[in-house]
């Protein structure tokens, strides 16, 4: 089995860290310096970045949020002045300000090996050619494969998202060999084939990574079985970069993510506690950045539930194994009994303004003992109609489409873009009110 990055990628774990604390202290003196943010939050605390001495002293440092990083929209947190950046991404979801995350070119060039890694990982190599069906826009999604693809000298097919029809016969007369998509959209993809009378084996198919939204082992054996491939999992973290964190290898292990821990140093805490928990129980995944220049993160707690394994892995990586993402653990809501992603609501909201989710918001009540679940999803002037008709047409035709999602029948409320960030300071997608 290929690896990309080999002094790296099988580094002794006592070197690792070693790089690892010098990488830290670095970006401790960096953000420190440069970022107001954490100047504030570290002298609150009375903590000097050369008070870091060992890995250990990390527990000591406070968390940074989503809210925190919407707070300090847009080049609050930029560590290096805009002439430095080369690109910028931003992501949507939450109500309130876009959290935006500027890239300088060595930032890039991480980026591309990073995600190079990954590919190689999972058995991309440079006779394959990659069909990225990912979004290719502000949302980081397509970008960090795509270079990664080229780097690897791979070819890349850049389709981008949708036209279903038309991905299926690029896939077919271009001999596309790997793809790179959602779970949901290598279903759909299934589907269509099916429809059209395609026979997957007839394909060049063989290999899936996937990444975006959580799945489960048994949608993993229908995408395999019914797309004739492997489906492998990599997970991306926008705002510490996108795709290119952690991507399971081929060897396939259970917790099965090589997580790329000279670049990203990860631990896993008690969501409740903040309290960091010892190596393979499950909990949320705090990372900090230790190599990114324009936007550096320190302990940026991500929402999603993990377990990580340090035990060796047969290919020969010495890095961390992350599990498939458990579920969010910041904002699960029960309503009538059902768990509820809000993210998920979010995935099926996309779509109703082209590419990117619109902003909404879950709020949850009681009425005598009945739960009940409304979203308030922020529309552009367009979208409200003049004619009542049409609009409730539409009204029914959303909250259908959210029902079948989520299993929740909700009741939907449009509001203007803009005004689930006046009405309260919180950024929180939930609210509720039964408690
Ligand atoms: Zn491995």
């Amino acid at each position: 089995m290929a690896i990309f990055d080999q002094g790296a990628e099988q580094m002794d774990r006592g070197e690792l860290a070693q790089l690892q604390l010098e990488r830290l202290q670095a970006t401790l003196t960096r953000v420190y310096k440069n970022v107001k943010f954490y100047k504030k939050k570290f002298d609150e605390i009375g903590f000097l970045p050369e008070d870091c001495q060992s890995l250990e002293d990390l527990a000591r440092m406070p968390f940074t949020t989503r809210h925190d990083l919407a707070r300090a929209y847009p080049y609050e947190m930029f560590a290096v002045p805009l002439r430095e950046v080369v690109r910028i991404h931003s992501s949507t979801g939450s109500p309130g300000n876009p959290i935006v995350m500027g890239y300088t070119a060595r930032d890039l060039r991480h980026w591309a090996r990073l995600a190079a890694r990954v590919l190689t990982a999972a058995g991309v190599d440079r006779d394959d050619v990659v069909q990225v069906t990912l979004s290719y826009g502000l949302l980081t999604s397509a970008f960090g494969l795509h270079y990664g693809v080229e780097l690897l000298g791979a070819s890349v097919i850049p389709t981008g998202p949708g036209g279903t029809a038309r991905q299926v016969q690029v896939m077919r007369d271009y001999r596309s060999t790997v793809l790179i998509s959602t779970p949901s959209y290598a279903l759909v993809l299934a589907d269509q084939m099916a429809a059209q009378g395609l026979d997957p084996k007839d394909l060049h198919l063989k290999l899936a990574l996937l990444a975006g939204e959580p799945w489960t082992e048994a949608e993993r054996a229908e995408i395999e079985s019914r797309l004739y491939l492997t489906a492998l999992e990599n997970y991306a973290l926008s705002e510490a970069m996108g795709p290119g964190v952690a991507g399971e290898c081929a060897a396939r292990q259970s917790p099965g993510m090589h997580l790329n821990e000279d670049h990203f140093l990860p631990e896993v805490i008690d969501p409740k506690s903040g309290a960091v928990l010892p190596a393979g129980e499950l909990g949320e995944l705090v990372i900090t950045t230790i190599t990114r220049e324009a936007t550096p993160l320190v302990r940026f707690r991500t929402g999603d539930l993990v377990r990580l394994d340090y035990a060796p892995c047969p290919c020969g990586r010495t890095f961390a194994r992350m599990s498939r993402i458990a579920g969010r653990c910041d904002e699960v809501v029960i309503v009538k009994g059902i768990n509820i992603f809000p993210t998920r609501v979010g995935q099926i909201l996309r779509g109703l303004h082209g590419e990117e989710e619109p902003s909404y918001q879950l709020v949850v009540g009681r009425e005598g003992h009945l739960d009940y679940l409304e979203v308030k999803i922020e529309v552009h002037e367009g979208l409200f109609f003049d004619k009542m008709t049409v609009q409730r047409e539409f009204l029914q035709e959303l909250t259908h489409k959210l029902a079948q999602g989520i299993g929740v029948q909700p009741r939907v409320k449009l509001v203007e873009v803009g005004s689930l960030a006046r009405e309260q300071e919180t950024s929180n997608l939930v609210i509720d009110l039964r408690k």
